[in-house]
This record gives C-alpha cells, structure tokens and sequence, in this order.
C-alpha cells in the first residue's frame, strides 16, 4: 500500500510523490519518489504506486540531481548586454524581465498587430497546458510548436489524420487504463503488436510506458516491427520488417492488398462502420506484395506472411513512432496504417484501438483558440494548409519560416520561446533559422541552461525550474497526476507556468484572475471535480475505459450512434481531407527516388536517416550532465561494416557526412543494425563545454544533422518532412 500522503518522513529524508516529465526527462511521466534532506534533492527512486511506471525508472530519471545541482544552470533572468551571438549578459531580477518583456510586446502590438509576436514551445514539459492562453490572449494566434517544427513532423500529423478519418488520435490499448468498471468488455491483452517505425522501450513516447511492451511479450503477446534498424524489440518480433526509410505507405499498402486477397478483412466490422472499402482495395490492387516489398526493400513473404498474423492474432494493436511523421508522405501513411486496424475490426475493442480523450475532462493541450473570439487573424499557414487546424492544432512553421523572411503578409517582430533549443533539433537548414531569428526585434528564451538560440538571438533569457521544483500537472490520455515541488528552486528560477502567469497578468489581464499557480491549476482541474490539494493527496488517477463508445452514442456530439466524422463512418475514404483538396486515400510518393533523380544517385547513394532515440539523451537535453555523456560522448554515425570496408571507414573514425546542402561530422559507429544503403545519424547535438560566442555556439553547426537537409520540403497538408529518409555520401574526415 502507498503511503497515504504526497509528502511523508523516512528516517532523515523527506519524500515527495511526483511525476518525471522534462526538464530533466522525458515524455513519460514516469512517478517518482524525490528524496530530500535539508532543502536538497539526494536521490529519485521509481514510484512503485504509479501504475504508469510501477517503479520502473531509466537513466535519466535517476540522473535528475546531477542536473539539478550542475554548475552551469541558469539561476538568475539575463538581459543580454552586447551583440546578439557575443555571450554578453547582465543578471536582472526577475520582475525587471518580466516588466521589459511586457513593455516589448505591448509597444509591438500597439506599432504592429499582436499576431507580430509568435509564442513557441518545444517538446515535452508541461508548457503545452499553459501557453496557448498567454498567446492567444493576447491576441496572437501564432502558437508554435517546434518539436520539431518543419512539417509540424512530431505527432501532429498522425493526430491531423486519425482526427479526419475517426474524429480523435487512436491510441493502442496495452492495458494502461483502469478496466475495473469497463463497458462493453474487460481488457483483453493484445494477441499482436504492430510496432511501425517506434522504440518506446527508450522513448516511452506520449504517455506510453515501453515497459508496458516488454510485460505483455512476457505474457505471450507477439510483435510485428516494421523499422529499418534492428531495436531490441525488432530482434524479439515474430516478423520484422527491415524497411527502407520513407516507403512506409507502399509497405502498409501491400499490407492491406493481401488482406484483400486472402480474404481476411473483418466484414462485419467494415459493413457496420467503415466507408471507403472497395475505394481502399482498388488502391491497394496496386501493391502486390512483390512490388510493395521491392519498393520498401523487404521479402515478399515477409509482407504477407505479416499480414496474415496480423489478421489472426485479434485483438492486435500498433503503436506508431515519430519516424511516421517525419517523412513528407506522412499523409498517406498514416492514412494507410489507421486502414489497416480499421480493416482488420481492430478500432474500439479491448486490446485494440482505443479512441482518446482528455482524462477526467482536464485539457491536455490547454485553451483553443476557438475560445479567444477576439482574436480574427488567422493562424500563419491555416489558409494553405488547413489540416494543420485538426486534432492538435499549431501554426506551420514552413510558412513562418518564409513570412519571416519576406514580411508577407505582414512582419513577425518577436518571439517567446519556451522549452525550445531550436537549432539543435527543431529545424531543417539550422543556419537559415538562425539567421532568421537573430533578424527579430525581440526574442525571449525561458529554459535550464544558457543554449545555442539563447546565445545567438536571445534578448532576455528566463531560468525555468525544473521538475521536483514545481507544483503543476501531469495530464495525458491514460493519467492524471499532481507533479509535486519537493524543493525550493535555486536562484531566481520560476516554474514555466509561473512564469507564463506573471507575464500573463501583465500583457493579457482579462485572462489571468489568478494570484498564485495553485488558483490557475485548480481552475485548470475543475472538469475533474477536484481541485489540485485534493489531487495531489489522491495520487496518480488512471480514467476508466470504455470500449465500443461509437456503439453506444458516446463519440458524436448529436448523441447519435457512430464516429465523429461527417458520415458518422471511419472514413477510408475522408470527407474531411478531400474537402482540402488532398488524397483522401492511403498513398504512397517515393521522395527518396525523386532526391536522389533530382541530386545524382552516384553522388548521394545512401539513405540517411536520423533521430533514433538514445536512453541517456532526450532531444538536445542532456549533454551537460557528465555520468550520462559518459555513456555517449559523441554524436554517432551508424555505418553498416560493408559500407565501412567500401569507404575506408573505421569505428571511431571522424566521419564528414554530406548532402548537396550541408554537411556535420560525427563518429563512425560500425554496425550491421541498418542495411548497407543506410546511413543513420544521431540527432540533438551541442557541445556546453565549447565556447558559446558565435560563430562557435557550443559547437551546434558542427554536428547537426539537419544541416543537410534544405527548408521547402513539407509533405501535403503541410505535414512532415524528410528528417527520417534524405539523401546523403559519406567520407572520413580530412585531418581529423
Ligand atoms: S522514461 Fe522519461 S519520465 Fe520516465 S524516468 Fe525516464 S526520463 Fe523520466
């Protein structure tokens, strides 16, 4: 039994319940039990009592007092006192900031428009439940997320599409909600897990714990990994699927062919609630398996013999990773892969699909803009890329990009950024975004340690506490959980939302009644019938689950039975994205074929591909902490041995890797857990012990993979981008 408070004695420590979610972290929100004594965080143990972790704890958890004590945290609100990039800062007390940054944006929305000044965040944090009621009120409807930002190409594009053809993300039902009172049927463990392009065993992406995977193989629970490296999970699958990156859609269409073919499509399920059947079909008449598995570089058998499993093993699931997002063909893959659970009756059973919600009523992503009706201007990018405005909506940072640079239609003059590094990890063409920015009148940057963005363009720069600094709350689909400040924050460090509520009730007064957080995060809580006190005593709060909700009127906002979506049908076929003027049926572009036709297959013959996720890294966090950069010291290319013989290339040799235009240096890593065509590059890297003046920046040009790739190259509907599937060549590097 958990001990009955958030807060108890054990022996000379003081123990504090709370939630590990960045900084320093993860996506997780894992629980966690933060030893203190005398003020100072000693150690973090798993929470035994947290469902979502049942005490399980990785690295980076453990590692948090290490960044909570580093040496080189931002304590105190700098103003910057020479050249932007020269690294000159002088320390000002936090409500002098906070009164500079008020009269800055006031003056450029008086001057200019309030949609003059943009408000971004970066992945992770709790800044999402917060935000968008300071930018839209206001007055701005250019909320941004840059995690990263080109082709929004993290999450947002699968939650766009499963919004237009089932009305909400689908969500794998591995057992993470509370099924004690569940209607229409109990859990039932997955029989398969389709895992497309995801590694949540290091990841533990939105709200799905990794361990929960590896406990249902436990329990016999079989795996089919479509991922163009060799995870532990892939090695572990009963199929594994070596794709080849970017062809996602032509392996998922050849995938859905044989359901066809072998005749194993769930009729029942389909006549009852799917639209677009036979238009599906004549698409996948298309992919025979021998061409779908040329294409995605694959055996033939291999596909069908996955589908087959797949359509046998019911209930099954598929737990999608960001590599889906991050390629230009997003759109149809996505498309391709929500058709193959909807043919296969996979969508609102136990153990299968599972339509999401905000738990308890309490908003995950914070206030809509739908409820700010003075705001008229429209989000940058909605006019061309409406899609951008479904399921989770942000602006497009493309479109910013290039309304940054022309003005047109009308000049951004600031920036307020939270949680994000953005040169690191957030863009494609890092110099240009630098440049960009640097080009702003105003920027402010609120994150833990002075980084590469806040150097080159920052003009105030806030310290944010970190996660056992503060009271605020966890919420995601399966869980809603108080984070509980354990310790006072060093210096003048503020919470992100605490900071947002200062600023808040000096440039938006109307919005923020509040005088203290603890007001805002009650009001935030009321849907729950709880406010924080109380839900800080109760624990971690898991909904309970209710399957075949479409069956019984619980989805659509008519009370009548069905989806929510125009036809009241899963739309195979989308009303919503026809309407758009986009493919409104799975589809597959080769964009790799077109890069390498367009830039020479001779001069690029390699797939690179970046962004696999590291166990002691999340994004460009992380690289300050000396334990876990022991792990890893430096950015890794992974080579296949082949290709190293070919080349010349050793393990630990410098490596110049290049595309037509740009190229970083990493460390070769031999290996045969790509195929030999594909090159995969570590992502997020910066160097806090090199020199921070420009043109140096820790070291963040040198390194970043995202140098090579251009800007312009978002899929349809604005979404995704070739951060997984580019072109690139490979040298050892000169004088190295
Ligand atoms: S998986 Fe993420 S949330 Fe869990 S302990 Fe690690 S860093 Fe924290």
């Amino acid at each position: 039994m958990p001990p009955p408070s958030y807060r108890w004695h054990e022996g000379q420590y003081e123990v504090t319940r709370s939630i590990c979610w960045s900084p320093p972290g993860c996506h997780g929100g894992c629980g966690v039990l933060l030893y203190s004594r005398d003020g100072k965080l000693v150690r973090v143990e798993g929470d035994e009592s947290n469902p979502f972790n049942n005490g399980r704890l990785c690295v980076r958890g453990l590692n948090t007092p290490e960044a909570l004590y580093h040496p080189k945290r931002l304590t105190k609100p700098l103003l910057r006192a020479g050249r932007k990039g020269e690294n000159r800062w002088r320390e000002i007390a936090f409500d002098d900031a906070i009164e500079i940054i008020a009269e800055k944006f006031l003056d450029i929305k008086a001057r200019f428009a309030a949609e003059s000044v943009i408000f971004c965040k970066g992945t992770a944090r709790d800044i999402g439940g917060y935000l968008p009621r300071l930018c839209y009120g206001f007055g701005s409807p250019n909320y941004f997320g840059f995690g990263p930002g080109n082709g929004n190409a993290c999450y947002r594009p699968r939650v766009a599409v499963s919004t237009a053809l089932l009305g909400s993300l689908l969500l794998p039902d591995l057992g993470q909600f509370d099924s004690s009172g569940a209607k229409g049927g109990r859990y039932i463990p997955p029989k398969c897990i389709l895992i497309w392009g995801a590694n949540p065993i290091h990841s533990n992406p939105d709200g799905l714990h990794g361990g929960w995977v590896s406990d249902l193989m436990k329990s016999g629970t079989e795996l089919i990994v479509v991922d163009p490296q060799r995870t532990w999970l892939a090695s572990k699958a009963k199929h594994w699927l070596q794709i080849r990156p970017g062809t996602d859609a032509a392996l998922a269409l050849g995938m859905i062919h044989v359901l066809f073919k072998a005749d194993l499509v769930d009729k029942d399920f389909c006549r009852d609630w799917v639209i677009g059947v036979d238009d599906i079909k004549a698409v996948a008449n298309e992919y025979p398996p021998e061409r779908a598995a040329r294409i995605a570089g694959v055996n033939s058998e291999d596909v069908v013999a996955a589908a087959h499993f797949l359509a046998a093993s019911k209930p099954a699931n598929l737990i999608w990773g960001v590599s889906v997002d991050m390629n230009p063909g997003c759109l149809g893959t996505i498309q391709g892969l929500i058709a193959l659970m909807a043919l296969t009756g996979n969508i609102e059973n136990p153990g299968g699909m599972i339509l999401s919600g905000d738990p308890f009523g309490v908003k995950r992503r914070g206030d809509d803009l739908s409820d700010f009706s003075d705001v008229r201007c429209p989000r940058i990018g909605a006019d061309r890329y409406p899609l951008i405005e479904i399921g989770n909506p942000y602006g497009q940072p493309d479109v910013l990009l290039d309304q940054m640079e022309s003005g047109d239609p009308y000049p951004i003059k600031a920036a307020w950024l939270q949680g994000t590094g953005v040169i690191p990890s957030s863009f494609a063409d890092p110099r240009r975004v630098t440049r960009l920015f640097s080009n702003l009148d105003f920027s402010v940057l609120v994150d833990v340690f002075l980084t590469p963005a806040a150097v080159a363009f920052a003009d105030v720069v806030l310290p944010a506490a970190m996660y056992p600094e503060k009271d605020s709350i966890y919420v995601h689909f399966s869980q809603l959980s108080a984070i509980n400040k354990a310790i006072v924050p060093p210096g003048q460090c503020r919470s992100d939302a605490e900071i947002i509520l200062q600023l808040g009730r000096r440039i938006a007064p109307d919005y923020f009644p509040w005088e203290d957080i603890k007001q805002w995060l009650d009001y935030r809580l009321e849907p729950s019938g709880m406010n924080f006190a109380e839900l800080r005593e109760t624990g971690s709060l898991r909904p309970a689950i209710e399957y075949s909700k479409h069956d019984q009127s619980k989805l659509r906002n008519d009370r009548k039975r069905g989806f929510k979506t125009p036809s009241g049908k899963i739309e195979l076929n989308s009303s919503v994205i026809r309407k758009m003027g986009l493919n409104p049926l799975p589809h597959f572009s080769d964009c790799l074929f077109e890069y390498q036709h367009k830039y020479g297959k001779d001069d690029y013959p390699f797939t690179l591909t970046t962004g696999t996720r590291k166990p002691y890294y999340f994004c460009a966090e992380h690289r300050h902490m000396a334990s876990l950069r022991k792990l890893q010291p430096n950015p890794l290319v992974t080579i296949h041995p082949e290709t190293g013989l070919k080349t010349g290339i050793k393990e630990g040799d410098t490596v110049r890797i290049f595309s037509p235009f740009g190229s970083c240096l990493m460390k070769a890593q031999i290996s045969d857990r790509f195929a030999p065509d594909v090159i995969h590059c570590d992502f997020g890297w910066w160097f806090p012990e090199k020199k921070g003046d420009a043109p140096e920046l820790f070291g963040v040009m040198q390194s970043n993979v995202n140098a090579l790739l251009p800007s312009g190259l978002q899929g349809p509907g604005g979404l995704g981008y070739p951060f997984r599937c580019f072109i690139c060549n490979i040298e050892k590097a000169k004088n190295r």
